[in-house]
């Protein structure tokens, strides 16, 4: 299947996890994919360009050089994001500063170099990588969970705002996803073995969310199959947010 054919995107956050799988993906189904990251270590046939969505001129420098390069731009999958844990005094102002900067400011940067690329595209989507923390009230993801409510509303007022010239805004909301951000994590439990069992069992669906399954849904999100989807908050969760259940 060759969806993206002659297409040119971009992923925000495409070298590693939820980002790299989607990268890879629209890259399999026939675009130009180039991964925009701090550390843009990518195979071929996968560009990376280094670039810090908190960073304006380093944004716009990346889209510009993806659009010198390959002429166009058709899809923009915001997906860089970090995280930050604990209840609402557990964060510092410039922690919070930090995370809404890249978590949500870092969408804004990069979808406002876009635009003016996008509109001359027929096929033009904006992905947003949003997450159930948005709305599950999760306990100690104050910040984080906050960052996302954000990138929540913003995709739906950005859908609102550009559908009309033809930009598809949607977003996916994973839960938890089996990426190297979840290791890290794991990792600094003091029995991380355990720690997955126990965050597994937490799962609908007994299992932890695939980066491959997040990509799916992205790749949907992005392609023309989705033609008539704007404004769309697709969760990616084993069913929690579907089936109204509580993270456990
Ligand atoms: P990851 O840590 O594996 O990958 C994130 C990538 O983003 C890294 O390559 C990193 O270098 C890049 N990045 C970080 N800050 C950046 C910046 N300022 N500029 C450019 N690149 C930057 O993480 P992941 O688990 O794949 O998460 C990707 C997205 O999915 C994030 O937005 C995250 O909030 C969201 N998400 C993840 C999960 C999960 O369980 N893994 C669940 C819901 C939502």
């Amino acid at each position: 299947m060759t969806e993206f054919e002659s297409l040119v995107a971009v992923v925000t956050g495409g070298a590693s996890g939820i980002g790299l799988a989607t990268a890879n993906l629209l890259s399999s189904r026939g675009a130009t994919v180039v991964a925009l990251d701090l550390n843009p270590d990518v195979k071929d046939p996968l560009v990376g360009i280094r670039a810090d969505v908190s960073d304006d001129d380093s944004v716009k420098a990346a889209i510009d050089e993806v659009v010198q390069r390959f002429g166009r731009l058709d899809v923009v999958v915001n997906n860089a994001g970090i995280g930050a844990q604990g209840d609402v005094t557990a964060n510092t102002d410039a922690e919070w500063s930090k995370v809404l900067d890249v978590n949500v400011l870092g969408m804004v940067r990069v979808s406002r170099a876009a635009l003016p690329h996008l509109r001359k595209s027929p096929s033009a989507a904006i992905v947003n990588t949003c997450s159930i923390a948005a709305w599950a009230g999760l306990p100690q993801r104050a910040l984080y969970s906050a960052s996302k409510g954000a990138v929540y509303s913003l995709t739906l007022a950005m859908a609102a705002d550009h559908v009309r010239e033809g930009i598809r805004v949607n977003a996916v909301a994973p839960g938890t996803a089996d990426t190297p951000w979840v290791g890290r994590l794991l990792d600094s439990a003091p029995d991380p073995a355990a720690e997955r069992a126990a965050l597994e069992a937490r799962q609908p669906h007994g299992r932890l969310v695939s980066a491959d399954e997040v990509a799916g849904a992205i790749a949907y999100l992005a392609s023309p199959l989705s033609g008539s989807t704007a404004g769309t908050i697709l969760a990616v969760d084993g069913g929690m947010y579907g089936l109204r259940l509580r993270p456990k």
